[in-house]
């Protein structure tokens, strides 16, 4: 089918990439290119003997003439960026230069203040639509999948979809006191910040964590879980019919906020530089320099995730409940890519949409979030690559 340049190969891009190989009929060749170009050659190692071809790269993805030499020498249909968020808008450029399409898994975040939307990003609309590439926003699992889910329990369930709560669970566990299942510095932005949800189409803002509810999550049991800002939000709350309130709660045990709560009253999660030794450093990039790597945590985390949509609504007057979300365990994925689930849940869905697109299934020129494409062959995939999903019509809903 054909070629697709894969930026960045740290904890989601490996499990990414190994999908990717698995689906050799629709990835024939990839390029593999991120900042340091022994981890690429690293994996295409250790996958090396499937059919597709890989080739790797060094590139710096904060420098577009850099991506736009690599791209015109590969000459790939699409771009999956799985580097980290401060490149998204290089990478777009890029891509709108060599005619090439785009996906992503997480939007666009300066890299001096933690501020989560997609306005920069939608600001690109114009631009993809007069050079008739197609850029998917999203497409990890939260945001991603959770968003494919609204969409399709808006095409099969609902007239109008009042009511969202996307619960997202890990119950795995590594065995550290404290350690981030992704990037610690982008986690520890996200969970640092400020809560907010929409109601009633306005933002309402919270003290971090301070909305806490417990859930009894299918397969897993009761959890205490905490209100979070969560991109998905922004787009959800334009694109799905009816909204009046949707929240975003994910799960933490009581040792990761003690030491989350100690790490920022020192002052050891700021993102301000500050002069140490004649050197000018961020605390949070020093902090992630000594925490475990999320990529080591594969072969010790055990337990399951269970990430999924809470939704009320009507359809043909009549109230409907729905819950839609998917179980995935720790050692499962490690058993089959080397990486633990936080990683396999985002890496297979960023697979799956970049497949969408170069099947052309969800092509069209412009900038879109994943929950704007028919979500059906989305859902059938899933089933497919390895996150089955399963629902509920009768659920427990959060108060
Ligand atoms: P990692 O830190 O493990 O990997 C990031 C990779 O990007 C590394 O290989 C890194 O290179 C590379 N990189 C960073 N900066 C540059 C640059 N300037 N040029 C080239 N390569 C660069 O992160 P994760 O794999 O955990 O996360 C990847 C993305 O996935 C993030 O954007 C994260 O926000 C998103 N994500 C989305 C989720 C979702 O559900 N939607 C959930 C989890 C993550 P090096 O090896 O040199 O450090």
């Amino acid at each position: 089918m054909g070629k697709a340049l894969i930026i960045g190969c740290g904890g989601v891009a490996s499990v990414a990439i190994h999908k990717c190989c698995q689906n050799s009929e629709v990835f024939e060749e990839i390029m593999i290119a991120s900042r340091t170009k022994s981890k690429c050659d690293a994996l295409k190692e250790k996958l090396s003997g499937g059919k597709t071809i890989i080739r790797t790269a060094q590139v710096n993805a904060d420098n577009v003439s850099e991506l736009v030499a690599l791209m015109k020498d590969f000459k790939p249909d699409i771009c999956l960026n799985l580097a980290l968020p401060y490149q998204d808008l290089k990478i777009m450029d890029a891509c709108l230069e060599c005619g090439v399409d785009y996906v992503d898994t997480a939007n666009y975040e300066p890299e001096d203040t933690a501020k989560f939307e997609y306005s920069w990003q939608w600001a690109y609309r114009e631009r993809f639509e007069k050079a008739g590439i197609t850029a998917l926003l999203g497409s990890g699992f939260d945001p991603g999948v959770t968003g494919v889910f609204c969409a399709y329990a808006q095409k099969h369930y609902f007239d109008e979809i009042n009511y969202i709560d996307i619960l997202d669970c890990n119950a795995g566990d590594h065995g550290y006191p404290f350690a981030t299942n992704f990037n610690p510095e982008i986690n520890i932005r996200e969970v640092s910040a400020k809560g907010s949800y929409i109601e009633n189409g306005k933002w309402v803002e919270t003290e971090p964590m301070e909305i806490k509810r417990v859930y009894n999550f299918p397969e897993i049991g009761d959890k205490d879980m905490y209100l979070l800002h969560h991109e998905e939000l922004e787009s959800l709350a334009l694109n799905i019919r009816g909204i009046k309130r949707i929240r975003f709660f994910m799960t933490f045990g009581q040792s990761y906020l003690t030491h989350l709560k100690c790490l920022e009253n020192v002052g050891m999660t700021s993102i301000e530089p500050i002069n140490y030794n004649g050197m000018e450093i961020v605390p949070l990039q020093f902090l992630k320099a000594v925490l475990p790597d999320p990529a080591s945590l594969g072969p010790r985390t055990k337990g399951k995730t269970n990430i999924g949509c809470i939704m009320t609504g009507v359809k043909d007057g009549k109230p409907v409940h729905y819950y839609v979300y998917n179980v995935c365990d720790h050692q499962e994925c490690y058993k089959e890519v080397g990486s633990q689930a936080i990683s396999y849940t985002t890496g297979v869905p960023a697979m799956i949409g970049t497949m969408m697109v170069m099947t052309g299934k969800w092509k069209k020129p412009g900038v879109f979030n994943i929950e704007e494409f028919d979500p059906d062959p989305f859902m059938d995939a899933l089933n497919k690559w390895g996150l089955p999903w399963k629902e509920s019509f009768d659920p427990e809903l959060v108060p």
